[in-house]
């Protein structure tokens, strides 16, 4: 029997009701614990049938809805665990926001929707993300050596080239020693081993969309190197 769970199986349970999509800041009613996005919440509450759970039916509040909801931060660690992809995506949009108002991203903060209470925090530079996550997209250069299944990964910023050798090693020979026979380039360049992708990403990524794009191959000395996998 297959136990492996798919994340297509777990889709029923880390989606939005209302919009389809996965959860954005999760918001569960406390009534019933069915959750939605917090912002499609939020604006079916300002409809006239706003104040009943659009799944069930319960009502939320008597007097203010808004008291019958509340962030449910559990739920959502579980959709970022399970598609990890969406958390990158959304902290670059909410830095991009950030970056429009001209206001500090925070990322302890939820920033959409919150200017004011944002605005007043003076703590972290625009780049705060990058001490967090980069989501890469990991790609072969040469026929030489096979693509990854799974291309696009995201990682701690603080994850160094060669831990990105480690891994290409790793999927392709099932071999970490390996690691030292592959070259990771970046704009055609090959990049140093001890180099953090937050370095590289403000180095060499900064005025491109992410992901930050990666390159492999075969080492330049090892030429010749047969892409076994
Ligand atoms: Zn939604
Ligand atoms: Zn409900």
């Amino acid at each position: 029997m297959d136990n492996r769970v798919t994340v297509q199986s777990l889709n029923p349970y880390i989606s939005c009701y209302i919009c389809k999509g996965y959860l954005i800041d999760a918001t569960a009613i406390t009534e019933c614990l069915h959750t939605f996005c917090k912002s499609c919440i939020v604006k079916r509450l300002e409809t006239k049938e706003g104040n009943t759970c659009p799944k069930c039916d319960v009502v939320i509040h008597r007097s203010n809805p808004l008291h019958g909801i509340r962030l449910d931060r559990k739920m959502q660690d579980i959709v970022f665990k399970v598609v990890p992809e969406l958390q990158c995506r959304e902290v670059l949009r909410e830095k991009i926001f950030c970056q429009l108002k001209g206001i500090p991203y925070d990322r302890s903060q939820n920033q959409k929707g919150r200017e004011s209470e944002v605005s007043e925090n003076q703590g972290q530079p625009v780049d705060a993300i990058l001490d967090d996550r980069v989501c890469i997209q990991l790609e072969t250069k040469t026929d030489a050596l096979k693509a990854l299944n799974k291309k696009y990964i995201c990682c701690s910023s603080r994850t160094t080239v060669n831990h990105v050798k480690k891994l290409v090693a790793k999927k392709l020979f099932r071999d970490l020693e390996k690691c030292c026979s592959v070259d990771i380039l970046c704009n055609d360049e090959i990049l140093g081993k001890d180099h953090t992708l937050k370095f590289i990403y403000v180095t060499r990524w900064r005025k491109k969309d992410p992901p930050l794009k990666l390159y492999y191959q075969p080492r330049v000395d090892m030429l010749g190197f047969s892409g076994e996998a």
